[in-house]
């Protein structure tokens, strides 16, 4: 069993929906028995920014496409994700995050913890897979009425508006977790944004300047700054295995891991849509047609086999860049860890990462076939 940073031997847990003792010496009496003969167990896997999967994307919005994407993530592990919205017409984002709502309570996979809106409030010459025609101005009123839902944003702190807006989400939602992203900032501009109230960086290196030793730009700025926590994507297609070690010297607890996973993540390879763009996924790439990366098809269980087969990072150091610290940053006191009290969200996988099995709220969702 995985706890933090050690790995335990012959524990017990007692879980109905929730985890009610974790100990080596628990009264199982009347108790049904889950053996996992040896295999690890660890909280479920959590996804802060993924777009789709198993053919579906959020911006399908309909509950059909949640429903598809939730029961292919627990085959990863994931047990719960933030939906990820892509930079389109307003009304299209309005859609997709009103579904969100309708279904959130319904899909009976992985749970939907809320949205995260990655953009339209970016800059356009950063604009990587997002459609540059539909980027917005940074405006609260236009995404007022969803902040039931949204829990974390992607932006660029040198967009016209931006630091007011920073300044309203933070004075009016302080747990939103804001992210510079899809930005063309310099490292003063970051900096200015992360004492604004900017706290994390989405997809480091990917979709910003690259570093260089006089100009740090966003890169810089974020390994250089404690406060700041980041993700990446460990595809080995989105950064080179250097700079997954360089990130984790650098960042250590405060690395996320993400899928950023479009409709084609656990499908075939073939054409797909991804916000309205063409997108060809070929051998775990995925490319709009002038060759630029266009989301990920990578599984959550695979960013953790990939960390640790590529750096040195542990096991439990790894699985903890996909339980403990995005709780975490998203404020979800009752996620990311096997403790008493925590919801029964669990992946028991082998030493490969394979995924035996997946419990969702104490509920097996997934179960490897022999
Ligand atoms: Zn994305």
């Amino acid at each position: 069993m995985i706890v933090g940073e050690t790995t335990l031997d012959t524990m017990t847990i007692l879980f109905d929906n929730t985890i009610r003792a974790v100990d080596s010496d628990v009264n199982t009496e009347g108790c049904e028995i889950i053996d996992a003969k040896g295999a690890y167990v660890s909280a479920g896997f959590i996804d802060i920014h993924i777009h789709g999967s198993g053919g579906a994307d959020v911006m399908d919005a309909t509950s059909e496409a949640l429903e598809t994407i939730s029961r292919t993530l627990v085959e990863t592990g994931t047990t719960s994700f933030v939906a990820t919205t892509m930079t389109m017409a307003q009304e299209k984002i309005d859609v997709a995050i009103d579904n969100v709502r309708e279904c959130q309570k319904r899909v009976s996979g992985a749970q939907i913890l809320g949205v995260h809106l990655e953009g339209p409030f970016i800059n356009p010459a950063r604009q990587g897979a997002q459609d540059a025609r539909y980027v917005q101005k940074p405006k609260l009123a236009s995404i007022e009425r969803h902040m039931d839902l949204v829990k974390m944003i992607t932006l660029a702190p040198e967009a016209d508006g931006a630091k007011a807006f920073i300044g309203d989400i933070r004075e009016k939602y302080p747990d939103v977790l804001l992210s510079i992203g899809h930005s063309d900032a310099d490292y003063d501009t970051a900096k200015a944004g992360f004492d604004l109230g900017i706290g994390h960086a989405t997809h480091l290196f990917n979709a910003m300047p690259p570093l260089k030793h006089r100009a740090p730009g966003i890169v810089g700025a974020v390994l250089d700054d404690e406060r700041i926590s980041c993700d990446i994507i460990v595809d080995l297609v989105h950064l080179h295995p250097a700079m997954l070690r360089l990130t984790w010297q650098a960042k250590r607890e405060r690395l996320i891991l993400i899928t950023d996973a479009m409709r084609a993540g656990c499908m075939k390879n073939g054409r797909y849509d991804l916000g309205g763009q063409q997108v060809h996924v070929a051998d775990g790439e995925a490319r709009l047609p002038d060759g630029t990366l266009a989301g990920s098809v990578l599984k959550m269980n695979e960013a953790v086999r990939n960390m640790v087969k590529h750096t040195s990072m542990t096991l439990p150091q790894a699985v903890r860049s996909v339980t403990e610290l995005p709780a975490e940053r998203l404020h979800l006191e009752k996620k990311g860890r096997l403790e008493v009290g925590c919801d029964a969200d669990m992946v028991i996988f082998d030493e490969g990462l394979g995924i035996i099995a997946t419990y969702v709220a104490g509920e097996m969702k997934y179960q490897r076939s022999l």
